[in-house]
Parts: C-alpha cells; sequence; structure tokens
C-alpha cells in the first residue's frame, strides 16, 4: 500500500491512478490529519508527501513521522515544485529517503518508488513470513492472516502482534510493551495496552488465545499449549 499526500486533486487523482495502474495499492489524503488517521489504521510500505501544502508545510509533517516510533522508518519520498538544490537538501536532511522535482513522468516516480522499496525491504522482502499456530504475518506487506482469513489491524495492534511473535515465549510487561510500541514519552497507562490485546485477539478469532496472559506480569505469544 502506497500513501500520497498532496492538496491538488488533479496531481494527486493522476499518481493514484498511475500506480494503481502500475499494480500498486494506492490512496490519496488531501490534508495531513486525514493521512495522520489512515496511517494509525493501516502503516503503508510508503509515503510519496507534498511539500507545499496550505495548512502544514510537508517539512513539518515529515518530521513528525519521523519522531513517531510508528513511522520513523517509514519510506518517504518528497514531491515539489520547488525543485531548488536548497530544498532538495532540507527534504533529505529531515529524513526523506528521496525527492523528486515536479513536474515529474510517472515512469521516473514509479521506478523511484520500485528502488525505495527494494532498498527499504529487499529484493527477498516479499518472501519474509513470519508464522505461529495459524497466525501468519507478512512484514513487507504488513499482511496478517488468521487461519487464512485476511486481518485488518491497526498500526498499534500490528506492531504489538509482531513484537511478540518475533520473540515467542518471551514474556513482556505492559511498560515495556508501552515503552517499545508507543514510544518512552507516550503519556498513557499501562491498561492501553490491555485494550489493545484485547481487541488483537477479538480480531484473530480462534488464533486469539496465542497471545497469552501472563497473570501479574504481561504478555507473551505462546504455542497455545498449556504449561
Ligand atoms: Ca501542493
Amino acid at each position: 500500500m502506497i500513501y500520497m499526500l498532496e492538496d491538488e486533486e488533479g496531481i494527486r487523482n493522476f499518481v493514484i491512478y498511475a500506480l494503481k495502474s502500475s499494480g500498486f495499492e494506492a490512496e490519496g489524503f488531501e490534508t495531513p490529519p486525514a493521512l495522520y488517521e489512515a496511517i494509525e489504521e493501516e502503516l503503508p510500505e510508503l509515503l510519496l508527501l507534498d511539500r507545499m501544502l496550505p495548512e502544514e508545510d510537508g517539512l513539518e509533517v515529515l518530521k513528525k513521522l519521523r519522531s513517531a516510533p510508528g513511522t520513523r522508518k517509514l519510506p518517504v519520498i518528497m514531491l515539489t515544485a520547488k525543485g531548488t538544490e536548497l530544498d532538495k537538501v532540507e527534504g533529505l536532511d529531515n529524513g526523506a529517503d528521496d525527492y523528486i522535482a515536479k513536474p515529474f513522468g510517472t515512469m521516473e516516480l514509479i521506478s523511484r518508488i520500485k528502488a525505495l522499496l527494494r532498498r527499504t525491504y529487499g529484493s527477498s522482502a516479499d518472501t519474509e513470513k513470519l508464522s505461529l499456530g495459524g497466525i501468519t504475518v507478512y512484514p513487507s506487506k504488513h499482511e496478517v492472516f488468521a487461519d487464512g482469513e485476511k486481518v485488518n489491524l491497526t498500526l498499534k495492534e500490528y506492531d504489538l502482534l509482531l513484537m511478540l511473535m518475533r520473540n515467542r515465549g518471551q514474556v513482556f510487561s505492559r511498560d515495556s510493551l508501552l515503552r517499545e510500541i508507543w514510544g518512552y514519552d507516550f503519556a498513557g497507562e499501562s491498561r492501553t495496552v490491555d485494550v489493545h490485546v484485547r481487541t488483537l485477539r477479538q480480531k484473530l478469532g480462534d488464533c486469539g488465545e496465542l497471545i497469552e496472559t501472563i497473570r501479574g506480569v504481561g504478555y507473551k505469544a505462546g504455542d497455545g499449549s498449556i504449561d
């Protein structure tokens, strides 16, 4: 999934159409809040970010994404009409992975996207697969299946599941999960973790029992056996 934040409807529609024609899943957003909301629901594999936005400069959006744990490493290509050297350097200094000056052709855009996806996820990234009982996760695609059915998780639910599955058998306290997933400066309480585990389990159906509660401590990914 590729997201695009671009206030100009014409450009947005043109790019989304071009991406879909090239076999990508893609969704466009007009405003930063709409983008942030979508990211909470589903983290894309890559973001196309317009520099000149009326409400909030694209650089500010980039800084916010880079300071949040869930999007710190999200691949970002900045798009801008300002093709000067200074703008380019500013974008890259603030954490953009690549930079394309408007006007651009879709051929160039698509090949830059493919190159960045290869750099980020590797050419074999599509085949990376984590399994636990009936749960399968494809990290490069942010896809989760439970008993063969695709499961739609929010960003935090996904991060939780991935953290537990990558460290199978290890018990995590609520505080350590908060720190790892919500970030060290998150002002919430440990109940937040419980709420997310509950919705995660519900979405996983029968496989939800593989996320085990360790009474008085926290959670772990187990194999479903009683020990
Ligand atoms: Ca614009």
